[in-house]
């Protein structure tokens, strides 16, 4: 269990950056859920929840999620069924249960890059860009391709588009951390292929979408870009599954997910 000499409860993101970043091991809290599985000791632990960062709003061009707001608020929100064939509620439903989903936090799931994450993967096929108070606006894919730096997340923007999506996980057994993610999305007939819990962090297969075009989409294509997906992609061993394992399924998954989505169009 980690430890807290102090909470701070900050009234601006102004005042919680200054406090994040005034000793090192200054933390934000988001659901304490993952920090509560480590020893860390904490000197101050700084709690956004009076910065009004739990929402979920849709306007016509965009969906933004607050940094404070939970899986469980994901999994329930009306707008977020209503788009992408509903892959972001689908995407965290897995995870452990209720109880959970109600305390971890969107904000913490994005910032913390976790390998094995299953809202990153569905994210990462819905050009979605993220927020943070000190690096500015970026997208998400390029977040998390930069150096760790101490900063907050403030919120994930996605654009509201007719994006088709699907969302696949592979599990050992149920509510157990993913052995493989995948999320396939089209829109104007760009497609776009993101593989998580390889067990690293979720990375787009852009060879493989490359291969899929309007014209492209027959069995045989499909055949073609789940393969290439699994050999453009690394796949490492750990207690779960092993690199050919993963490799193998990546096949699966991606022609699956890649042909619910043709069918959707
Ligand atoms: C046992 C267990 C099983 C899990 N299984 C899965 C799974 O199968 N699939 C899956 O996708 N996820 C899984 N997770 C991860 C989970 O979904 C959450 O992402 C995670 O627990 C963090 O949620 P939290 O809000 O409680 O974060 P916290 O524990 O509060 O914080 C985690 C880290 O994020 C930092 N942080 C928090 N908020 C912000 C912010 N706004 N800006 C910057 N940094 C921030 C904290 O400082 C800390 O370093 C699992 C977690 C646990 C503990």
């Amino acid at each position: 269990m980690f430890t807290l000499l102090n909470v701070a409860q900050p009234d601006t993101l102004q005042e919680a950056y200054k406090i994040l970043t005034a000793k090192r091991s200054n933390t934000i809290l988001g659901g304490s859920s993952y920090l509560r599985m480590g020893s860390q000791s904490i000197h101050t632990g700084v709690d956004l929840s009076k910065l009004g960062l739990q929402y979920i709003q849709e306007t016509e061009s965009f969906i933004e999620i607050g940094a404070m707001a939970t899986l469980r608020n994901v999994e329930k929100h009306p707008a977020l069924a209503k788009y992408f064939n509903g892959i972001l509620p689908q995407a965290v439903s897995n995870i452990i249960g209720v109880q959970f989903r109600n305390v971890a936090t969107v904000g913490a799931s994005v910032f913390s890059r976790y390998g094995f994450s299953d809202l990153i993967t569905a994210l990462l096929v819905l050009d979605t860009e993220v927020e943070l108070f000190h690096g500015g606006r970026m997208s998400l894919a390029d977040f998390l391709d930069t150096p760790r730096t101490k900063d907050i997340l403030t919120k994930v923007i996605i654009p509201v588009t007719g994006r088709q999506a699907a969302y696949y996980t592979l599990r050992n057994s149920a509510s157990d951390y993913p052995l493989l993610a995948v999320a396939v999305s089209c829109y104007d007939n760009q497609w776009q292929i993101a593989v998580g819990a390889r067990p690293t962090r979720a990375k787009l297969a852009v060879h493989a979408a490359g291969l899929l075009t309007a014209a492209a989409v027959a069995p045989e294509d499909i055949e073609q870009a789940a393969q290439q997906a699994a050999e453009e992609l690394p796949f490492g061993d750990n207690m779960r599954a092993s690199a050919e394992y993963r490799r193998a399924m990546c096949r699966v998954l991606v022609k699956r997910a890649v042909t619910e989505v043709a069918v959707c169009k």
